[in-house]
């Protein structure tokens, strides 16, 4: 009998895509799926430790498994909080970092944790599962250090992979229901393997695949090449979606976050960007409540975001993180952080929902992801500047790249019914 398996992910879609590598390699050595943590042997939680929130709903998940832990399952916790946590509970069996996966079906067998300095974390050469979305890492870790971020600590040294990898394993992961490659890395503007630059990588994967929509994921403002937006204006089937961290509309804060960009020269790319590309949608992140930030830093954060309107923006409370700088200095008051953020979340939606009632009667392409869990003939789907559409049609499928003319608005969501198939 085949020893089933149960995967839990929390965090981004660097996570998403370490737990498609722990699946493809356990299926590969005949381990099974489980569809609940309860009939599986094995337990993976695999966990972000980027942001605090983030963290304690891994754990807390992980804790919540203790009522179906006995003696025959093995408790493994993966992922980048597999190398922030010091002392693991007992529970936990062991922790497998994302440089070591590939020695996980051993270490099962062996029950234990592994140091291995020869594992790098690139895992192009494996076969990797993959829904519509082909998730496709384009390198590792990241070097920039800023003040307040525990990635290099986590994920190490960046770490461009070879094109000629990168592009096997996409066609190696290939499969009847990829519709598009989402490109990913922690800065995907620093790529750089033997004179190949990003946007050139870009160019060989989209001549490569000319069927599929391509996409990446995550720029940083201070090594962002204008001809990357070229690109853009050039290739229809590069997405038209910049998702471009502000953090802070303060210099100051800029600085002691050592971010290595100005607010000026970041609205100089956007509004660059949306010059070559009209269509172009911006989205950020954007952070409050860092050691130091005055009502002043905050107000010009404020007016960063009414002046940049961005299509979307993930927002956050700063929390201090192991190894970094900032955990170092005097914390920002937690009740004047939160009250910022709330500002901060009510200008965003203000602003997204005049972007979304802008949209009306307008015609996008709809890449159909899923049935919508909230209505039946209804389905969600992204259009090709990365705006979520609900589709309402009895008539598509999973996979399928429609016209939607957007009929109607609610708050921020666009709903549109389908004209044809393209
Ligand atoms: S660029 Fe800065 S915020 Fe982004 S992963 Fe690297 S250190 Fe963290």
């Amino acid at each position: 009998m085949k020893h089933k398996f149960f995967v839990a992910t929390y965090g981004c879609q660097m996570n998403d895509y370490d737990s498609k590598v722990i699946e493809s390699l356990l299926v590969s050595e005949n381990y099974e799926k489980a569809s609940s943590a309860e009939e599986a042997d094995i337990l993976v939680v695999n966990g972000c430790a980027v942001r605090e929130h983030a963290e304690k709903r891994a754990l807390g998940f992980m804790s919540s498994l203790k009522k179906v832990k006995n003696r025959k399952k093995m408790m493994i916790l993966a992922g980048c909080l597999a190398n922030s946590v010091r002392i693991l509970p007992k529970f936990v069996d062991f922790a497998v970092s994302p440089t070591e996966y590939r020695f996980l079906p051993d270490l099962i067998k062996e029950k234990r944790s592994k140091r291995d300095l020869e594992s790098n974390g690139d895992y192009t050469s494996i076969k990797v599962n993959q829904g519509i979305t082909l998730l496709a890492p384009i390198s590792k870790g990241c070097n920039n250090f800023c003040s307040y971020c525990i990635v290099p600590f986590m994920r190490g040294r960046e770490e461009s992979f070879s094109p000629e990898s990168l592009i096997g394993q996409i066609k190696m992961s290939m499969n009847g229901s990829v519709r598009e490659i989402l490109l990913m890395g922690q800065n995907v503007n620093s790529y750089m393997y033997r004179g190949v630059d990003f946007t050139h990588l870009l160019s060989m994967v989209l001549d490569e695949f000319k069927s599929l929509r391509v996409r990446f994921i995550t720029s940083h403002p201070k090594d962002i090449h204008i001809k990357l937006i070229e690109l853009m204006a050039e290739n229809k089937n590069l997405c038209s979606h910049l998702h471009l961290p502000l953090q802070s509309g303060s210099n100051r804060m800029l600085e002691m976050m050592h971010r290595q960009y100005t607010y000026e020269k970041f609205k100089s790319i956007v509004d660059e960007a949306r010059r070559i590309v009209p269509s172009v949608c911006v989205t950020t992140d954007i952070m409050t409540g860092l050691p130091y930030e005055s009502d002043e830093d905050f107000k010009k954060t404020m007016h960063a975001m009414e002046e940049l309107r961005f299509d979307d923006a993930f927002m956050y409370r700063y929390s201090a993180r192991r190894f970094t700088m900032s955990r170092y200095l005097e914390q920002c008051d937690e009740t004047i952080a939160l009250g910022r953020l709330k500002e901060m979340i009510d200008l965003q939606l203000k602003i997204r929902r005049e972007k979304a009632q802008s949209m009306l009667n307008r015609s996008v392409e709809v890449l159909v992801e899923n049935r919508s869990a909230r209505a039946e003939n209804e389905y969600f789907g992204r259009d090709l500047s990365n705006r979520s559409v609900i589709v309402k049609s009895g008539r598509v499928k999973r996979g399928g790249v429609y016209r939607v003319k957007i009929n109607e608005v609610r708050g921020i969501t666009l709903k549109g019914e389908t004209a044809e198939e393209i």
